[in-house]
């Protein structure tokens, strides 16, 4: 029997994972296995900030298998308002959660870092090895160096005790169930949110920046997939990105034309070239990730934004706004 606890359950994440333990056929590589109990929890049973909260919660479900994904996440504004609660909450949760794993002798965990945690001065594509090689950017370099750490607990909770904790790097994530609010959220709920009041107000539809910067864009679901297969299938402590191939970057306009075609928007629709831009690109290599899985099939970007828009529209009275 396996007690396989989502730690971050009800994020964009957590809820794809859900999604796909729930509906790919019983027994197959990505579905229920038999003898699999899969238990996802919020912070409504437990802050994970609180040490105390966090041993009750390991106490009740006893899991044999966690997938931590519980962080307190958002876009670049956010990030650059609360450095000090970034880092700070963060890291409360990543050590309650990891030495509670160690403490109930939980026989693997995965943790979630991101590719946003990686140097700023670093030479492209960013593989596994580059995480420590320079400072973070600043902009986000509370949830940058928090994240980072998880990285070097794993080794030395392996080097002194033995345990089987790795981590997941992904790209920038979307899909059903992500955080659509103006102030906090990532590019794509962020756009899409915003062309939703355009088309709703009748007003322009204004993208931030000249939309020429290019980033690499996972769907949650085929998300949810790897990290089923890591849990599975991979026993090592060193990270790994779980992304689509470099050649797969997607600009910012071609982001936009998508949700501007998925929302069937027919206003004014421009750029606004004098805010930031950021970085002009980023890529990281998925090839760690795929000769280890012999491939993977991604969905198509357009077809998983479509139906992220489809999902927003659809839910948008109970969607995070
Ligand atoms: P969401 O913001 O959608 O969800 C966060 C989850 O964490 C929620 O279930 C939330 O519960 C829980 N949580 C937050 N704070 C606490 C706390 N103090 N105690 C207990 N639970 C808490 O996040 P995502 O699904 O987007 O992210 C999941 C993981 O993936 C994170 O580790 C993130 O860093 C990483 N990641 C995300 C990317 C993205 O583009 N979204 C990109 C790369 C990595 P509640 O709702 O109750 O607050």
């Amino acid at each position: 029997m396996s007690v396989i606890l989502v730690t971050g359950g009800t994020g964009l994440v957590g809820k794809a994972i859900q999604h796909i333990i729930e509906t790919e056929p019983e027994g197959s590589r990505f579905g229920k296995k038999p003898g699999e109990q899969w238990i996802f929890v919020s912070s409504s049973e437990g802050d994970l900030r609180d040490p105390e909260q966090t041993k009750r919660l390991f106490e009740k479900y006893k899991p044999t298998h966690v997938i931590h994904l519980a962080a307190l996440v958002g876009g670049l504004f956010k990030n650059m308002k609360y450095k000090l609660t970034f880092l700070r909450d963060n890291i409360l949760i990543n050590d309650n959660v990891l030495h509670n794993a160690y403490l109930s002798q939980t026989k693997k965990v995965i943790s979630c870092l991101s590719t946003c945690v990686f140097p700023d001065k670093v030479t492209y594509p960013l593989d596994e090895t580059k995480i420590h090689l320079g400072l973070p950017h600043d902009s986000n370099f509370g949830y940058a160096h928090a994240k980072r750490m998880v990285d070097v607990q794993n080794h030395a909770y392996k080097d002194q005790f033995g345990c089987n904790f790795t981590s997941a790097i992904p790209t920038n994530v979307f899909g059903p169930h992500d955080n659509f609010d103006l102030e906090g959220a990532h590019v794509i709920p962020g756009l899409i949110h915003k062309c939703h009041i355009a088309k709703k107000n009748g007003t322009p539809f204004v993208v931030s920046g000249t939309g020429k910067p290019l980033r690499q864009f996972i769907y949650s679901n085929d998300l949810a997939k790897l990290f089923i297969w890591q849990l599975r299938e991979y026993d090592d402590v060193e990270p790994v990105i779980l992304s689509v191939g470099e050649g797969e970057e997607v600009s910012i306009k071609e982001v936009a034309d998508a949700i501007v075609k998925a929302m069937d928007f027919k206003g004014e629709y421009t750029f606004d070239a004098t805010r930031a831009d950021g970085q002009f690109r980023k890529p990281a290599s998925n090839k760690k990730l795929l000769s280890l899985m012999g491939g993977f099939q991604f969905t198509p970007f357009n077809e998983a934004l479509d139906f992220t828009v489809k999902w927003f529209v659809e839910n948008y009275d109970k969607a995070r706004t």
